[in-house]
C-alpha cells in the first residue's frame, strides 16, 4: 500500500536533519547534515528491499534487480540536499516517494521485470559550490567538466577536497556515468514551485516539458560624469541603456508569449553615486523557454535590440552568453501513460511545463524522461514552503501506477 502517514512521518523526520529556527531546512550537500540524511534514506531503502551505494559523485543509488537481467531500469529520483533555510519539500517528496513505490512492491509481492533504481542526487541546489546545481545529475550523465571539481565553497574548499573529505574519489568521478543501454526511462516527482497548480485547484500536474534557461550579461558604456555640469543632449548615460534593455526584454517576451519568460534580474551601476551620470551597467538577463528554437529568436531579438539602443544613445556595449541549459521534452509516452493512468485511479492532474531545471533535464540526455508536479503553496526555497499530504500522496500514487506500469514491459 502506497501510505500517505508513512510518507509524511518520513518527510517530517528528514525534516529534522539541518532544521533552523524558522522551521526551514538547511541540509547542504556534502556536509555533516547530509550525511545524516543519507543514512536515513539508506535505512529506508534497505527495508525497501533495496540493495545500497553511493557513486563517486556522492549520488546515493538504491536497487533492485529484476527478474530478467538484461532488461533495462525503470529509474526514480530526485534530491534531499537544501538551500541554506529552505523548505522541508522541495526534492525530499521525490526520494521518499520513490523509496516508497519500492516498499509497496515488496509488501504486495508485486514482481519487477525490470531492474528498479531510486536515486537521491547529489547538490541539485548548487547551494555550497554557487555552480549551477544540478551536480549529481551531470556527474552520471557525463556533463562535468574540469572547472566542476576546482570551484570552492564559502571556507575556501574545492569542490574535489570536499568530496575527498566526504569518503569519495573524486579522481575516478566519471565511474559516476552511467550509459543509455542501462535505463529504460527516469521519472521524478517533485513540489511545483509555482502558483499554477493552486490556481487551477489541482493536486498534480503532469509535466509536458522543462524549459532551457539562458543568461546573457549585457554591459553598457557611456561616460560618468557631472550630472548638474552635462546638459540633457551632452550625455551617455549607461544606465538609461540599461533601463530600456530592461523593459525591451518584456515588450519582446511578452508579444511572442506561449511559455516564454524573461527577467533583467541583476544591474551592476558604476559609479552608483549621487552626483554621477551612471558611466557603466551590467545586466544580467535571464531568458526561459521550453522551445529552443523560440528561445534562440528572442535572444537574437533582444540583441538587435540592444545594438539599436546603444547606437542611439552612443553607448557602447558587450554581451556574454553566461550560460545556457536545453530544454527537455518529457517523452511522450510516458505522458500518455500518466494520463491513462490519472483517468483510470481517478486522480485531477494538469498539463504544464517546468519553469525551473531539475536533474530530469540531465537524464533526459540519456533516457526517456516524465515529471510529476505536486501542489505546493508559498513558493519555494523558504521555510513557508509546503504541500499538503493528500496531494503528496495522490503524486505518490501516479508515481507509482505509472512505475509499475513500465516494470513488467
Ligand atoms: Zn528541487
Amino acid at each position: 500500500m502506497i501510505s500517505k502517514s508513512r510518507i509524511n512521518d518520513r518527510i517530517e523526520k528528514l525534516a529534522k536533519i539541518g532544521m533552523t529556527d524558522e522551521g526551514g531546512v538547511s541540509r547542504i550537500a556534502l556536509t555533516e547534515e547530509y550525511r545524516e540524511g543519507l543514512n536515513l534514506l539508506t535505512s529506508w531503502m534497505e527495508r525497501a528491499g533495496l540493495s545500497v551505494h553511493i557513486d563517486q559523485a556522492g549520488n546515493l543509488i538504491g536497487r533492485k534487480e529484476g527478474e530478467s537481467s538484461n532488461l533495462k531500469a525503470v529509474a526514480i529520483g530526485s534530491h534531499v540536499d537544501s538551500v541554506g533555510n529552505g523548505g522541508k519539500y522541495d526534492g525530499t517528496v521525490g526520494v521518499i516517494a520513490g523509496i516508497e513505490l519500492a516498499q509497496h512492491l515488496k509488501e504486495e509481492n508485486i514482481e519487477n521485470k525490470r531492474p528498479i533504481e531510486i536515486i537521491a542526487f547529489c547538490e541539485e541546489e548548487g547551494s555550497r559550490f554557487q555552480s549551477g546545481g544540478v551536480f549529481g545529475s551531470r556527474a552520471m550523465t557525463g556533463k562535468l567538466n574540469e572547472e566542476d571539481l576546482k570551484v570552492v565553497d564559502d571556507n575556501g574548499d574545492s569542490r574535489y577536497e570536499v568530496l575527498k573529505a566526504f569518503g569519495l574519489d573524486p579522481a575516478n568521478i566519471d565511474r559516476a556515468v552511467r550509459s543509455e543501454e542501462e535505463f529504460e526511462l527516469y521519472l521524478e516527482m517533485h513540489i511545483e514551485q509555482g502558483p499554477i497548480l493552486v490556481r487551477e485547484e489541482t493536486p498534480v500536474g503532469i509535466v509536458t516539458a522543462i524549459t532551457g534557461l539562458s543568461l546573457t550579461e549585457v554591459i553598457f558604456e557611456g561616460e560618468a560624469n557631472h550630472v548638474g555640469a552635462t546638459p540633457m543632449d551632452l550625455r551617455y548615460d549607461a544606465l538609461l541603456g540599461a533601463s530600456e534593455a530592461a523593459l525591451a526584454v518584456e515588450e519582446i517576451i511578452n508579444r511572442y508569449g506561449g511559455y516564454a519568460v524573461g527577467t533583467s534580474a541583476t544591474m551592476e551601476v558604476e559609479p552608483s553615486q549621487v552626483n554621477i551620470i551612471p558611466g557603466k551597467v551590467s545586466t544580467v538577463i535571464d531568458i526561459r523557454d521550453t522551445d529552443l528554437d523560440k528561445r534562440e529568436t528572442i535572444l537574437a531579438e533582444l540583441e538587435e535590440k540592444v545594438k539599436e539602443i546603444s547606437m542611439r544613445r552612443n553607448l557602447n556595449y558587450r554581451i556574454n552568453n553566461k550560460l545556457k541549459a536545453n530544454p527537455a521534452n518529457s517523452a511522450s509516452h510516458i505522458i500518455q501513460t500518466m494520463k491513462d493512468m490519472s483517468e483510470k485511479h481517478r486522480i485531477k492532474t494538469f498539463e504544464m511545463p517546468s519553469g525551473g531545471g531539475h536533474d530530469a533535464q540531465l537524464l533526459a540526455e540519456i533516457t526517456d524522461m516524465g515529471m510529476i508536479f505536486v501542489r505546493s503553496e508559498n513558493g519555494s526555497h523558504n521555510p513557508q514552503e509546503f504541500a499538503k499530504a493528500e496531494d503528496i500522496k495522490l503524486g505518490t500514487d501516479l508515481l507509482a501506477h505509472t512505475a509499475i506500469h513500465y516494470i513488467n514491459k
